[in-house]
């Protein structure tokens, strides 16, 4: 289980799904249903549309609200996009960023991983910095390598100072591209042996920082798998997508963390 210095973080990933009535009530089910421990924080990333509604919904709850994605520009012509500073204006306290989602089907490089997490973290948001290699990298031997990368390219020349300056801190998530969302999880030991490398690499860039930084797993997370991923020593949260649109389920996995 997760070091007595870091708080448990469980986040919910909606994806594309929910109307903003279907988001709020879900929010509420899992507010009300969910037995959240003191040293556990639950965050969910609704539809940009629900969050404020989401947003306004949980206050006063133990459940805070993160964006799934921004736009590292404050404002412009970027027709599509949301600013970080809109987001914290929607009652946002987190965002997603770098999803494999985002990086594999739109595109998003770490260049852009990096000016948004910058963008995150100035707004005072919590930044979910996602990183993970593909089946073809796994099977290639590079995961490290993959992760290295994806890891310096987000922080660029950001400093543990900054990273801990800006906001609560900042969130990695280890997320096997592989296992989003194809039922198929990372080994418990695997999990925890990409969790160490990562906290390896923080520290070599952000010094004792390293211990502060929460790494969550995401990929496959069921309520029947949490307490084994939480249970390794770098593990401490998970970013779950699929089960967290059951909020029965979610508020298992919820209470897999303490
Ligand atoms: C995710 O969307 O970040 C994710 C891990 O999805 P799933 O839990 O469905 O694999």
């Amino acid at each position: 289980m997760t070091s007595p210095s870091r708080r448990a973080l469980i986040a919910g990933n909606w994806k594309m799904h929910r109307t903003i009535a279907g988001s709020v009530e879900l929010a509420r089910a899992i507010a009300d249903g969910a037995r959240i421990g003191a040293r556990t924080d639950v965050v969910v990333a609704p539809v940009a549309t629900a969050l404020a509604a989401v947003a306004t919904a949980l206050r006063g709850t133990a459940v805070q609200v993160a964006g799934q994605h921004c736009h590292w520009e404050d404002q412009g012509a970027f027709t599509g996009e949301i600013s970080a500073e809109m987001l914290a204006d929607a009652g946002c306290r987190w965002c997603l960023v770098g999803h494999s989602e985002r990086r594999h089907l739109f595109a998003e490089t770490d260049a852009m991983v990096h000016r948004k997490t910058v963008a995150v973290l100035r707004r005072g948001l919590v930044p979910i910095v996602c990183v993970g290699e593909t089946l073809a990298e796994r099977e290639g031997g590079v995961t490290f390598e993959v992760l290295r990368r994806q890891w310096q390219g987000a922080i660029g020349d950001l400093t543990g100072d900054d990273a801990l300056r800006f906001a609560g801190g900042l969130v990695l998530a280890y997320e096997p591209v592989w296992a989003i969302g194809t039922g198929r999880t990372a080994k418990a030991s695997d999990a925890q042996a990409a969790h160490a490398y990562l906290r390896d690499r923080i520290r070599h860039d952000f010094g004792d920082v390293a211990d502060r930084v929460r790494i969550l797993y995401g990929g496959s997370v069921k309520p029947d798998n949490a307490a084994e991923l939480l249970a390794q020593p770098d593990v401490d949260g998970l970013l779950v997508g699929g089960a967290s649109l059951d909020a029965a389920g979610f508020s298992r996995i919820i209470q897999a963390a303490g």
